[in-house]
């Protein structure tokens, strides 16, 4: 039987098939610098490419998807990148979490093996992000604050981004409640009468 394939569009770069479970240049549009939130890091032995182990420090982020980046993969930390974080927030690790950090691609870094490649940079600069005073939820009308690993601005921008709007972080979580709960009565709906159809009986969710 034929292997099951699927069709190609679009003009993002091929290398995003690769499917490296890490980021690398080809992460990134061209001439984009995106910012995403630092929201762990981790050590371990990971398998690079062609299949060799190397012990290394990953960050991950907050984001799924940023403008410039459609896809955020956990970035795996080298010498150069270590440092600009450090002079950018300090030592260790928990200074980092919740921290934006900005990316670029510089077209010429040392390549193992020798020759230059391209390589993910970190901006040697914090970036800013609106500082315009507090800013209300659009639901509630409470000021929106920090949550979780991110700071207010950030809960601003990535509501925005998810709902089109303003949110603090519980009215996202109650919408997003929502959302799912109206999903699980379509689906239900689907199957048979709406008017007849037997409601959930509580407690039965995972
Ligand atoms: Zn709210």
């Amino acid at each position: 039987m034929a292997d099951k394939l699927n069709r190609v569009t679009g003009a993002d770069s091929l290398r995003k098939f690769f499917d490296s479970p890490y980021m690398g240049a080809y992460s990134i549009n061209d001439g984009a610098e995106p910012i995403v939130t630092i929201s762990d890091v981790m050590q371990g032995k990971i398998t690079l490419e062609g299949g060799r182990k190397e012990d290394h420090v990953l960050l991950y982020f907050a984001e799924k998807s940023v403008q410039g980046m459609s896809e955020v993969k956990p970035l795996v930390l080298n010498a150069t990148n270590q440092k600009t974080l450090e002079k950018l927030y300090g030592k260790g690790a928990d200074v980092l979490r919740g921290k934006m950090v900005k990316f670029y691609v510089d077209p010429a870094v040392r390549a193992i093996g020798g020759g230059t490649t391209e390589g993910v940079r970190i901006r040697p600069t914090v970036p800013r992000v609106a500082a315009t005073g507090p800013t209300k939820c659009t639901v509630c009308e409470k000021e929106i604050t920090a949550a979780g690993n991110m700071n207010a601005a950030q809960i601003v921008e990535y509501s925005r981004r998810r709902f089109g709007g303003e949110m603090c972080a519980d009215c996202m979580r109650k919408a997003q409640e929502q959302a799912e709960a109206a999903k699980v009565e379509e689906e239900s709906g689907r199957k048979g009468d709406v008017e007849n159809a037997p409601k959930p009986e509580s407690g039965a969710e995972s």
